[in-house]
C-alpha cells in the first residue's frame, strides 16, 4: 500500500501538530506549537511569573506560568528563551496538570503492608527522615557501603547520587538514561571522537539528515523538532532507517525498512561503498581520521549484495543512501540517535554512525554535528573519598573490566545479579530516586525479587509509580514548577542566526504545596543522619544555585531579574578544533577483546509464530510523570499495537480489535489494548508505545489504561562493552478472545 502523506502535509499537520494536542485548539499555522484560545483571543490578563524551566521531559524548556489568585493556569515558552523560544510541546502545556494533580504525593509515607502490595501510613518527615537514616546506616555497618544500590534519573537526582557514591562510597549507582537509554551512544562516540555527542546534530542547515531509528517528531524536544523542521523545509532531504513508518519516515525523500538488529550491516555496507567508491572526504580522513587502514580492511567484505540480504532490503536502496550521503557531503547530519539501547549489539552500531559522520567529513561543518559553544557554570559535588576497586561489581576476580566501555556507574544488571545472589557481596539496601525501575528495566519479575530481598528501600517521587509500591519508605518530592534547581545552560539551536549563548536557572512559579521537600533538604537530612554533617556541601537548593552561577559571574538574584534567563555573545560554532581525532579503528577497544574496527553482530531472529516487539515514544507520552497526566491521557489514553495489514488479514483481525499479548517465554500481558493495522510496520515485527499499563491502584487515571510493553520485555541482552542493556529481543503473539495467534511467517 502506498503512503499518501507528502512532505508538504507533514509540515502542516504531521509531527508539528503532534506536539501540540487538543486541550488547547489553536495551533500556529506557522510553528505548529499551541496558544490558548483565551490567548489567542488576547483576553488573558493575569500576573505572568518567569524562569520556570520544563521537566516533563529533560530537554529542559524554559518557561512562563500564568496566575490567577496564585494559582498556575497556563504555562508557555519563555520569549526570552533562543532554544524553545515562545513554544512548548503538549506535555509541557500540561505541566500544569502534574503540578495540580490530586493524586500526586502529599506526605510521607511509611509501608505498613507488604512490598509490592503496600499499605501506606502517612508519618511525619521527622519520623520518616529518622527511618531512612537509621535503616541506611544500618545496611552500610553490616554490610559496608557496597550494600547501597542507587536507581537515579532526573536532575533532582543528582545530588543524593553524588552522595551517595562519592561519599557513602558505592559504586552501585546505576542510571536508567545510562544503563536503558543513552549510555551506548555516548560511550562509542567517546570511543570515536573522544566526545558523548548529546544530539547536537545542525538539521537547520543540512543538505541532507539521516535518521536510523530516531523517532524526531514522536519523541519530541522542542528545539530539537524545530531544527529538524527547519532542515526540512529548507529542503534538506531525508533519510529513514526504520523498521517502523515513523512520523519522520512519514517526510523522507528514501524510508528503508529495515529488518530490526541489522543496522550495523546496512552501514558498513553504506561505508564500504563509499569508501570502494571514493566518493569519502579523504581530505577529512587524512587530517583528522586514524586506523583508516585497519578500517577499510575490517569493512571490506560489505558488499550492497551481502548487506541487502542481510537487512531483508534491496542492495539498490543501500546504493541509494550512500550516493544520497556522498552527493549532499560535508553538510550531512548523521543524527547519533537518543534512546539507543535496542539489540546488545548496539556499541558497534554507534561506532559505525561516528564513523559515517567522519568518512562524510562532516564534523563541525554546516549541517553536520557541532556542539556549539556552550557557557561554564560550575558544579556543586559532595567530597569524593578514595574508593578502591574491590567492590566495583564491573571488575572481574582478575581486576579486569567486565564491561569497558561502561557509561558512569555499574551496569544494572551486575547490581540486580549480585543482590540476588549475594555475591561477591550482598546488596541491602536501595534507593529509588525519580526513576521507576519495574517499568524501566528489562525483566520486571526480576526487578521486583531484586527489591523484595532488600532489608530497606527507599523511594524519592512527585507521583506513585509501580516502583513506589515497593518503598518501606516513601518522600514526596516538590515539582519542577515549584523548585530552584540546576543550571542549563545552551546556544541558539539554529547556527545561521545571530551567535547567542544563554543560563536559564530553574525559579520556581508557585510555593510548594502541602508536605513535599526538594532534594537538598532530603539529602542532607539523610546524610547528617548517616555522619556525613560536616560534609554537606550546600544548605539549601538555593545555594545550590547560587554556586552554580558564581563561576559564570552570575547571582541568583541577578538572574531572577533577568527572567530566568541570563544571554550573552555566543561563538562561531563551525571549524574543526585543531586536536579532533576520528578513531575509525580503536585499538584499546580491540586490547579489551572486542572489534577494534565496526562490526555487525547478528541477533536472534523470531521463532515461528512470533513477532518481535518494538516500542517507541508518542508525543503526549513519554516518561513516567506522564503517565497519569489528565489531559495527556484525554490525548492518548492507550497504546496500540501496531501489526502489518496483510499479517491482520491473514489472522482475520482489524483496526481496533481489542487484543493482548504474550511472549515467547509465557509472559502474557495483564490488560489489553487496541489493534493498529497498517502498512508502515514490518510482517516480522509489532510496535507499541512505551510506558502504559501502570498497576499502581494510586493512579487514578493511568492504572490499567494500556498494556505495559517492560511486562512483556523479560528477555536479558547486555551490550557487552557497555554493559547497557538492549531491549528489543522480545518475540511475541496476539491473544484475541483469549486464542493466542500465531503471526505468519
Ligand atoms: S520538549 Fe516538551 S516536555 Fe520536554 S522540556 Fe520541552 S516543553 Fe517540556
Amino acid at each position: 500500500m502506498a503512503f499518501n502523506l507528502t512532505r508538504r502535509r507533514f509540515l502542516q499537520s504531521a509531527s508539528l501538530a503532534a506536539v501540540s494536542i487538543p486541550l488547547s485548539k489553536v495551533v500556529s499555522a506557522e510553528t505548529g506549537f499551541t496558544q490558548s484560545p483565551l490567548e489567542a483571543k488576547g483576553s488573558l490578563n493575569e500576573e505572568t511569573v518567569s524562569g520556570g524551566i520544563c521537566e516533563m521531559c529533560f530537554w529542559r524548556c524554559q518557561l512562563i506560568g500564568k496566575k490567577r489568585e496564585g494559582r498556575l493556569i497556563k504555562l508557555e515558552g519563555n520569549p526570552k528563551s533562543i532554544d524553545n523560544g515562545v513554544s512548548i510541546c503538549a506535555r509541557g502545556n500540561a505541566g500544569i496538570k502534574l503540578l495540580y494533580d490530586p493524586d500526586r504525593l502529599k506526605y510521607p509515607l511509611k509501608n505498613v503492608g507488604e512490598r509490592g502490595k503496600p499499605v501506606w501510613k502517612r508519618i511525619s518527615w521527622d519520623e520518616a527522615l529518622a527511618e531512612c537514616s537509621s535503616r541506611l546506616k544500618g545496611v552500610v555497618d553490616k554490610y559496608g557501603p557496597q550494600g547501597i544500590s542507587v536507581f537515579p534519573h532526573g536532575s533532582t537526582a543528582k545530588y543524593p547520587m553524588h552522595f551517595f557514591e562519592r561519599t557513602v562510597g558505592t559504586h552501585n549507582v546505576s542510571e536508567a538514561s545510562f544503563f536503558q537509554c543513552r549510555g551506548i551512544r555516548d560511550t562509542a562516540y567517546l570511543a570515536t571522537i573522544g566526545k558523548a555527542p548529546g544530539e547536537k546534530v545542525d538539521m537547520a542547515n543540512s543538505k541532507a539528515i539521516f535518521l536510523l531509528g530516531s523517532h524526531i517528531g514522536e519523541n519530541i524536544h522542542v528545539s530539537h523538532v524545530k531544527n529538524f523542521a527547519k532542515g526540512l523545509q529548507n529542503g534538506a532531504k531525508l533519510i529513514v532507517v526504520d523498521p517502523r513508518y515513523s512520523a519522520a519516515a512519514a517526510k523522507s525523500d528514501i524510508w528503508i525498512k529495515i529488518k530490526p538488529g541489522t543496522d550495523t550491516a546496512f552501514l558498513l555496507a553504506v561505508m564500504n561503498y563509499l569508501v570502494k567508491n571514493n566518493k569519502y572526504d579523504a581530505e577529512f580522513v587524512e587530517e583528522y581520521g586514524d586506523g583508516f587502514e585497519e578500517f577499510t580492511e575490517g569493512i571490506k567484505d560489505w558488499s550492497l549484495e551481502k548487506a541487502a540480504i542481510e537487512c531483508d532490503i534491496t542492495p539498490d536502496e543501500i546504493k541509494q543512501v550512500a550516493e544520497m550521503l556522498a552527493v549532499n557531503a560535508p553538510n550531512v547530519s548523521i543524527h547519533p540517535g537518543r534512546h539507543v539501547s535496542w539489540y546488545g549489539n548496539d556499541f558497534q552500531r554507534q561506532r559505525s554512525l561516528a564513523c559515517l559522520t567522519g568518512l562524510l567529513g562532516a564534523y563541525y561543518v554546516k549541517g553536520g554535528w557541532v556542539p556549539g559553544k556552550t557557557p561554564k557554570v560550575g558544579k556543586v559535588s559532595w567530597a569524593k573519598h578514595e574508593h578502591d576497586t574491590e567492590h566495583n561489581l564491573n571488575y572481574d576476580e582478575d581486576e579486569e573490566m567486565r564491561h569497558p566501555f561502561t557509561p558512569p556507574g555499574t551496569p544494572t544488571e551486575l547490581i540486580r545479579d549480585a543482590a540476588l545472589t549475594g555475591k561477591p557481596y550482598p546488596i541491602k539496601g536501595c534507593v529509588i530516586w525519580g526513576q521507576n525501575p519495574i517499568q524501566t528495566i528489562p525483566g520486571q519479575e526480576k526487578m521486583k525479587d531484586v527489591l523484595r530481598q532488600m532489608d530497606f528501600v527507599m523511594c524519592v517521587d512527585v507521583m506513585p509509580t509501580d516502583a513506589t509500591m515497593y518503598a518501606d519508605i516513601l518522600l514526596p518530592e516538590v515539582s519542577y514548577l515549584e523548585r530552584h534547581d540546576l543550571v542549563k545552560t545552551g546556544t541558539q539551536w539554529d547556527f545561521s542566526e545571530k551567535h547567542q549563548q544563554y543560563i536559564a536557572a530553574r525559579l520556581p512559579l508557585v510555593e510548594p504545596m502541602f508536605e513535599r521537600k526538594d532534594q537538598v533538604f532530603i539529602t542532607n537530612a539523610i546524610a547528617t543522619g548517616l555522619g556525613h554533617k560536616d560534609e554537606i556541601p550546600v544548605k539549601s537548593v538555593e545555594e545550590l544555585v547560587e554556586k552554580t552561577l558564581e563561576v559564570a559571574g552570575l547571582s541568583l538574584k541577578q538572574i531572577t531579574q533577568e527572567g530566568g534567563i541570563h544571554l550573552q555573545d555566543g561563538k562561531d560554532p563551525y571549524g574543526v578544533p585543531e586536536d579532533f581525532e576520528v578513531l575509525f579503528y580503536n585499538e584499546d577497544i580491540e586490547d579489551a577483546g572486542f572489534p577494534g574496527v565496526p562490526t555487525y553482530i547478528p541477533i536472534d531472529q523470531p521463532p515461528a509464530g512470533y513477532a518481535r516487539l518494538l516500542y517507541g515514544r508518542v508525543p503526549v507520552h513519554t516518561f513516567n510523570r506522564t503517565q497519569n497526566n489528565a489531559w495527556l491521557h484525554y490525548a492518548m489514553p492507550e497504546n496500540p499495537v501496531w501489526i502489518n495489514d496483510e499479517t491482520a488479514v491473514k489472522l482475520g483481525l482489524k483496526d481496533g480489535d481489542v487484543v493482548g499479548l504474550v511472549n515467547s517465554e509465557g509472559f502474557k500481558s495483564r490488560t489489553t489494548t487496541t489493534l493498529k493495522v497498517t502498512p508502515g510496520i514490518r510482517k516480522d515485527s509489532v510496535y507499541m508505545a512505551h510506558g502504559y499499563g501502570s498497576v499502581n491502584p494510586l493512579l487514578s487515571v493511568a492504572v490499567n489504561a494500556g498494556v505495559d510493553d517492560q511486562s512483556l520485555i523479560t528477555k536479558i541482552a547486555v551490550d557487552p562493552e557497555t554493559g547497557a542493556h538492549g531491549m528489543r529481543n522480545n518475540f511475541v503473539k496476539l491473544i484475541k478472545d483469549g486464542k493466542v495467534l500465531d503471526i505468519p511467517a
